[in-house]
């Protein structure tokens, strides 16, 4: 392993990626276990709001469930108020000053901290989120890793940033160029990857020397509570961020409108991706900036097999892509564009790998799928299953799971034609729409079908197949002969085109300019 060091930096090896547990050996299922037992005997417990160090408890509460069970309370969280919301923006806009000051080698520090306390803590943080989440075990263990892959990786990119390349000099100058914090940004993350995605933006903006108020969603405000915790023991001043639970209508727009706030950092639905764009494009009185806002949202990601395509790989790429996390990823395949030389056999193989699926608890280790997250999505995908019997051909499952939990049965409906509203919107659960195309011209062609452009992935083992996928398949992360979920950061820096955001990059060498303003100096020598 090659290292970095200077006289001021720690000792730093290169960075690597979290392995992920597949849970294979005895002593891993039990250790697991053991995690799930403590983790279960939390349950129910109460959650302040955290607003710059100050625990504040309010008459209104949020409960999270366990979507396997949904009579289990996983956690009571206090919600905050618009005037909470307004104090935590002031708070960490006092604070800002000093955060920006502290340097950079310490903030780092407490970053690498941070890292290593989830790594000390990773079984118990897999359990909250088997739990709080509805994750298999595996999918669980990807989000906490992807969690301590981000805060590594942004620890050392801040390293990088913090010494900019030299620039021209001007005969008789010193020229040079610094970046530098914005000051306090409002961080909205999704339920769907609830530790990596929260721990991701918020790492990115504290590092960077700007100060924070989180607001989680409100099915997994538990996670957040429990990163907090890790933010204050990895030594965060509890002044550089806040963690306000509640709703986004009602806090989210008043944090978003705030004339103090510099930036925010949303990862969610387009609609409130749009919603908060807009409202942060209107200056609000004293306000003396143009906010910015880094948006990652939503996706209908196509897979294009290809009639010279390894047909197997291809349906497990597809099996993968669209049902790990029962289809609840941006990056799921949700549209399999299919060539017609190949469009019956790829069927008959994907109904067969279906049918080998299992849906159940995602506490029990033998499931492939758990539960959607609420009862709420359970509602809403289940209706664009009834959508989708009518717009074609239901080829597996089509109904909900067995059980209490808001579980649906992997569904594929084939046959569907590019106008459906199964093959332009995205439903966010296990539906696969499958598309017949004449040849790899109008296969590309319907997968750029889209107002969307997140991931896509390509199978085919013709080259110049692939290299017209790499010209002409328009989105932000493609995938060649594998599936198109699973972005590891630093190898797959992450986002989209179009709808599905602004290509910020999350795990990418770039993405910390979004949370950074260049400074250019240039100093006559006298
Ligand atoms: P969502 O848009 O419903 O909610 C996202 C966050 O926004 C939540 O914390 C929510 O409370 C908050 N929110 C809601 N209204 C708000 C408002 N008016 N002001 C401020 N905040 C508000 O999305 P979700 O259901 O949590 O997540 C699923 C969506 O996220 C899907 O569309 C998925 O594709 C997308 N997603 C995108 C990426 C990506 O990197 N592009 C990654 C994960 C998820």
């Amino acid at each position: 392993m090659s290292s970095t060091t200077t006289e001021r930096e720690p000792l730093l090896a290169a960075f690597s990626n979290e392995p992920v547990s597949a849970f294979s050996t005895a002593a891993e299922k039990h250790a697991m276990e053991k995690a799930l037992e403590a983790v279960r005997a939390q349950f129910g417990r109460d959650y302040d709001l955290l607003i710059a160090g100050r625990r504040e408890k309010s008459a209104d509460k949020l409960k999270s469930l366990n979507p396997s069970q949904p009579d289990q309370v996983v956690g009571i969280h206090s919600k905050g108020t618009a005037e909470q919301a307004n104090e935590a923006v002031e708070a960490a806009f006092d604070y800002f000053p000093e955060w920006s000051a502290t340097p950079v080698e310490t903030r780092v520090g407490m970053l690498l901290r941070a890292a290593a306390l989830i790594r000390e803590r990773k079984l118990e943080f897999d359990a909250w989120l088997v739990y709080e989440a509805g994750k298999t075990w595996p999918e669980a263990d990807g989000d906490v890793s992807e969690a301590i892959d981000f805060c590594e990786y942004y620890a050392r990119q801040m390293l990088r940033m913090s010494k900019p390349d030299p620039l021209v000099q001007m005969p008789g100058e010193r020229d040079e160029m610094v970046y530098l914090p914005l000051g306090v940004g409002v961080i909205i993350p999704p339920w769907n990857f609830p530790l990596a995605i929260m721990a991701g933006m918020t790492s990115a903006a504290l590092v960077a020397g700007n100060t924070v108020v989180i607001k989680p969603s409100s099915d997994t405000p538990t996670i957040a509570a429990k990163f907090a915790e890790v933010l204050l023991q990895a030594g965060f001043p509890a002044t550089s961020f806040s963690l306000l639970a509640g709703s986004g209508s009602v806090i989210g727009d008043v944090l978003v409108q705030h004339p103090k706030t510099r930036f925010i950092a949303f990862t969610g639905s387009r609609d409130v991706g749009l919603h908060i764009n807009e409202l942060a494009a209107k200056p609000q009185k004293g306000q003396v900036w143009i906010k910015r806002v880094v948006a990652e949202m939503g996706g209908k990601d196509a897979i294009v097999v290809d009639r010279e395509a390894d047909l197997d790989s291809a349906v497990k790429g597809v099996l993968w892509s669209a049902f790990g996390y029962q289809g609840q990823k941006c990056s799921a395949c949700s549209r399999a564009i299919v060539d017609q030389a190949i469009y019956d056999e790829f069927l008959e193989k994907l109904k067969a790998g279906v049918s080998e699926l299992t849906v159940g608890p995602s506490e029990q280790p033998g499931n492939y799928m758990g539960p959607v997250i609420n009862a709420g999505a359970k509602r809403s995908i289940l209706e664009y299953v009834e959508v989708g019997k009518k717009e074609g051909r239901l080829i597996a499952g089509g109904s909900a799971g067995a059980g209490d939990g808001y579980f649906i049965q992997p569904t594929v409906i084939a046959d569907i034609d590019s106008k459906a509203r199964i093959f332009q919107e995205e439903i966010f659960g296990p539906v696969l729409a499958v598309t017949k195309a004449r040849d790899f011209d109008h296969a590309i062609e319907l997968a750029n079908d889209s107002e969307y452009g997140l991931t896509g992935a390509v199978f085919s083992k013709n080259p110049d197949k692939i290299r017209k996928a790499r010209e002409q398949f328009f989105v932000g992360n493609l995938y060649i002969n594998r599936k198109c979920t699973g972005a590891m950061v630093g190898a797959h820096p992450f986002g989209g085109f179009n709808m599905s955001g602004t290509d910020s990059k999350a795990g990418g060498p770039d993405y910390l300019l979004q949370f950074l303003q260049a400074k250019s100096i240039a100093e006559r020598v006298v």
